[in-house]
């Protein structure tokens, strides 16, 4: 018989699988010890085992009589009694908190006989009725799910009639009205009268907590958190212990270091005479410890006592619930405490400097994701602010600018030197320079895996996104937001928070972060920079973490970077080469026209002559980039993307023909160009001429960028650099085309080389980004001096989607239906993609074991992803500058917990 009962005495904090997160540390206070109410853990395996088939187990049923049973014996009271009744809660807590997501039913046990045994053993006829009103009200709201302002506007008639406007001024008479008053509105709404046996209100109340799970907003929280649809909640039934019984009593919630800032020193809330949800309701205001010190010094030098033992027992900050009864004090509930990334940083080295955990553990207290939230721009504190509206935070960061309603827009105001918001009602692939040149994305729909979310994110860009007050007409350039009479237009100006999702009307000062800073011009500014202790304390910290981490890492970390300018901000923030040195981008722009005539060249003098026009220009741009990079590896791909993307759009040219032709002014020049559009015209380009295919094709195109890299060299080397090229051939699908290429390749090298009399053997290797290279890397390899797997073809080609047509379209919906985790585009789909890695790792390596492989596409500086490259054996991931500090942090922390197990 499946086990699906624990008693509290029963388990350890290791459990949260099955006892979830609160009853697996209630299990472990109860073997500390500490004061717990005793009671039990109904374990996740029933809930899902309730979620599949719609029915509780009935061997839950019976399980529940024994632990049940058990308890009342332990106390010699029985649940819901007439006299002296035991009273449970009825609490979720599932393995990854999720505060206020599920339900919490109390007072389990209350029915009209037991209330006056209630009454009579607390010596509190008040107290006894206004526990009962308060169980049917939350028993009614979330077992019966009756809308819970049936109650409250009961409730505040009652207080009306009786002239008083707090709950606890209602006399006892008035609560026994009430009750009547509740008891009327579940019959009427629920259809059935106020269950009064305590077993079918335990019952009930636990299957509402598993239904809970499945609540909207659970579901929007988990994906938003990205935490598992398949987990369920495991419910906790405890006895009741009452703050609300008199001055004695209250309850309270601390926490063993400020958690916000990350400051030594305990820190909490207390409120006398009240239970458990009057604290975060912020009904009265709440006191200190030190005010509780002063009240009960009995109660706080034993809660003391606790924090400084469970702290000690834990090895981290430790977050806790907890109620005095009469002058008893009872833990309701401890774990590691939720926190900033700040604190995160602080309490992590403060822990190490308390020699309670060593510098490798502290790298695993802290996370890439945190230390990114560290290096966004902040608003700064002081300047004034107009909140227009509140919507989601997509990438964080503090971004000001004029609205940009357009792409054109966007790029022509930036390059004037204006910072821009592009505001779109939602975003595509075409808007990408947009994005690029704008401070910040803002759009109206599309949510956290929306293309402008995930693309931002990738950038490093602020996003708000799903912002639906907004108004966007794109046409005639305004935005309007609802309930706001103002009409904004392109010399308005916004600032967007992505860390709260908040925008605002006008310029909101921005200033660098102090982790900013400090990675930028390093410690010693860094610390001169910082205002307070608080915020030494922390860039030492950051420092103090970065430095471990770059000891312990295997993995090596690469920057993609495209412009000297790139390369710069990559090796200031640690990146130790370029992985990816895209070179299309260096054929875009004036440049266009020049690979247009290599196109359209009919002979080999015309091609010549195209070739010669872009050698200079690209040799220029690699001269830029080895100094830049002198003395440190640099991975240049050769051109990757397919034809088109050289060419006009079909479409407009098409349109343009036509129209000249009609009007006799046709030129003949358009009139070929076309031919050729059409001709090299592709349904899925992305599968079509692009890659290794474009250079073993377009004649002298390898030779043109191979001279250009090699000269380039030359060049530094005369002036006395140190240029270290790695030649990189995308998306080889066969080992013979990695043959062709690489003979063409070496063939310029040695031209150069004999001409100049310096030697370069570079090294030549090529992308891993199809199936077919995963599949037969052991072939490839005997051709490749190095393999960089591109995960974002990859993953395309994998999964047999392409990234721009399914981000727009159903990678929301596959989430919300558990077909995907996460986007894979944001995080590597381990089992797929990832087998199509370790595939080509293992096949490259066995041919070559000590080949130098690498992973260039956007998952290198995903923090999770990370951790997989780590352990599938790759040298080194390559990210986009601003990631490199992430992916240093990730790939410390993927040593220290591969070095654990
Ligand atoms: C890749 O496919 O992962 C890659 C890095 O190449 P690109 O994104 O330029 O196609
Ligand atoms: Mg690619």
């Amino acid at each position: 018989m499946p086990k699906y009962v624990y008693r509290f005495s029963e388990g350890d904090k290791d459990q949260k699988d099955l006892l979830g997160g609160k009853g697996a540390n209630l299990a472990e206070m109860t073997r500390l010890g500490l004061p717990v109410p005793p009671g039990f853990t109904i374990t996740t395996d029933a809930c899902r085992a309730y979620l599949a088939s719609g029915e509780v187990p009935e061997e839950l049923s019976v399980q529940v009589t024994t632990a049940l049973r058990g308890v009342e014996e332990e106390l010699g009271r029985e649940l819901g009694a007439a006299e002296d009744p035991l009273l449970v809660s009825v609490r979720s807590g599932a393995k990854f908190s999720m505060p206020g997501m599920m339900e919490t039913v109390l007072n389990i046990g209350l029915n009209d006989a037991s209330v006056k045994g209630l009454a009579a053993a607390s010596g509190d006829e008040r107290f006894a009725w206004d526990s009962y009103r308060r169980l049917i009200q939350m028993f009614g709201k979330t077992v019966l799910d009756i809308d819970g302002d049936h109650f409250s506007d009961a409730l505040d008639a009652k207080k009306a009639a009786r002239g008083v406007s707090m709950d606890y001024e209602l006399p006892v008479d008035a609560l026994q009205e009430l009750v009547e008053e509740y008891k009327a509105i579940v019959k009427e709404h629920a259809g059935i009268d106020f269950p009064q046996d305590p077993r079918s209100q335990l019952d009930m109340a636990t299957e509402a907590v598993f239904r809970s799970w499945n609540t909207e907003r659970a579901h929007i929280y988990r994906r938003r958190e990205k935490i598992p649809h398949d987990l369920g909640t495991a419910v906790n039934v405890c006895t009741m212990v009452f703050g609300n019984m008199g001055e004695t009593s209250g309850t309270g919630v601390c926490f063993t270091r400020d958690p916000s800032t990350g400051r030594t020193g305990v820190y909490g809330d207390y409120l006398v005479n009240a239970q458990g949800e009057d604290v975060v309701a912020g009904i009265r205001n709440t006191l200190s410890l030190a005010d509780l010190e002063r009240l009960d010094k009995a109660s706080y030098d034993e809660l003391r006592s606790i924090m400084h033992r469970l702290e000690t027992h834990y090895r981290d900050l430790c977050d806790i619930e907890f109620t005095i009864e009469r002058g008893k004090l009872w833990m309701l509930q401890t774990r590691v405490g939720k926190r900033t990334a700040a604190a995160a940083f602080r309490v992590a080295t403060q822990l190490v400097d308390e020699k309670l955990i060593t510098m490798d553990e502290a790298l695993t207290r802290v996370s890439g994701e945190q230390l990114t939230q560290l290096m966004f721009p902040q608003f700064d504190d002081n300047s004034s602010r107009d909140l227009l509206t509140r919507a989601m935070p997509a990438s964080p960061g503090a971004a000001v600018g004029y609205i940009a309603f357009d792409n054109d827009e966007a790029v022509s105001r930036s390059q004037k030197g204006d910072s821009v918001i592009l505001v779109r009602r939602e975003t595509n692939p075409d808007d990408l320079p947009g994005m690029v040149a704008a401070a910040g994305v803002l759009t109206a729909r599309g949510g956290k895996t929306s293309h402008a979310a995930v693309v931002a994110r990738g950038m490093g860009k602020t996003c708000v996104c799903g912002a639906e007050a907004l108004e966007v007409d794109a046409v005639a350039k305004t935005l309007r937001i609802a309930g706001r009479k103002e009409v904004l237009t392109s010399e308005d100006v916004i600032a967007i928070d992505g860390t709260t999702g908040e925008v605002f009307l006008g310029e909101v000062g921005v200033v660098d972060s102090p982790v900013m800073t400090y990675l930028r011009r390093g410690l010693d500014e860094a610390l001169k920079a910082a205002g307070d202790d608080d915020t030494r304390e922390l860039v030492t910290a950051v420092d103090r973490l970065m430095r471990h981490a770059d000891e312990v890492r295997r993995l090596e970390v690469r920057a993609n970077a495209d412009t000297p300018d790139d390369a710069r901000h990559a090796i200031h923030r640690g990146a130790q080469g370029v992985g990816l040195c895209r070179t299309e981008h260096m054929f875009l722009g004036e440049r266009k026209q020049f690979v247009q005539n290599l196109i359209l060249a009919s002979s080999d003098a015309e091609r010549e002559a195209a070739l010669a026009a872009l050698l200079p220009l690209q040799k220029g741009d690699f001269i830029q980039m080895f100094e830049t990079m002198n003395g440190k590896p640099m991975t240049v791909r050769l051109i990757d993307p397919p034809l088109h993307e050289f060419l006009p759009d079909l479409t407009e040219l098409s349109i343009k023909v036509a129209v000249d032709r009609e009007r006799g002014e046709l030129d003949p020049a358009d009139e070929e160009l076309l031919a050729v559009v059409r001709k090299s015209h592709e349904a899925n380009p992305m599968l079509g001429l692009r890659g290794v295919r474009l250079l073993l094709t377009m004649p002298g195109l390898i030779e043109l960028q191979v001279r250009a890299i090699a000269e380039a060299a030359v060049e530094r080397l005369k002036a006395g650099g140190d240029p270290h090229p790695e030649i990189m051939i995308p998306l080889i699908g066969s080992v013979r085309e990695l043959q062709l290429a690489r003979e063409r390749v070496e063939h310029v090298l040695q031209e150069v080389s004999q001409a100049s009399g310096y030697a370069l053997d570079f090294p030549v290797g090529c992308m891993i980004e199809l199936p077919r290279a995963a599949v037969t890397a052991a072939h490839i390899a005997e051709e490749a001096d190095f393999f960089s797997f591109g995960t974002n073809d990859l993953t395309q080609t994998t999964w047999g989607f392409s990234r721009d047509d399914v981000e727009g379209s159903f990678v929301g919906r596959y989430i919300d239906d558990g077909i995907f985790g996460v986007s894979p585009f944001e995080t590597v789909d381990v089992d797929g993609v990832g087998g199509m890695v370790r595939l080509g790792v293992e096949g490259g390596r066995s041919t070559k074991p000590t080949m130098k492989m690498g992973v260039c596409g956007e998952h290198g500086g995903d923090p999770e992803s990370i951790g997989f490259f780590h352990r599938v054996g790759l040298d080194y991931v390559s990210c986009s500058p601003f990631r490199v500090p992430v992916a240093r942090l990730e790939a410390g922390r993927a040593a220290v917990k591969d070095k654990a197990e």
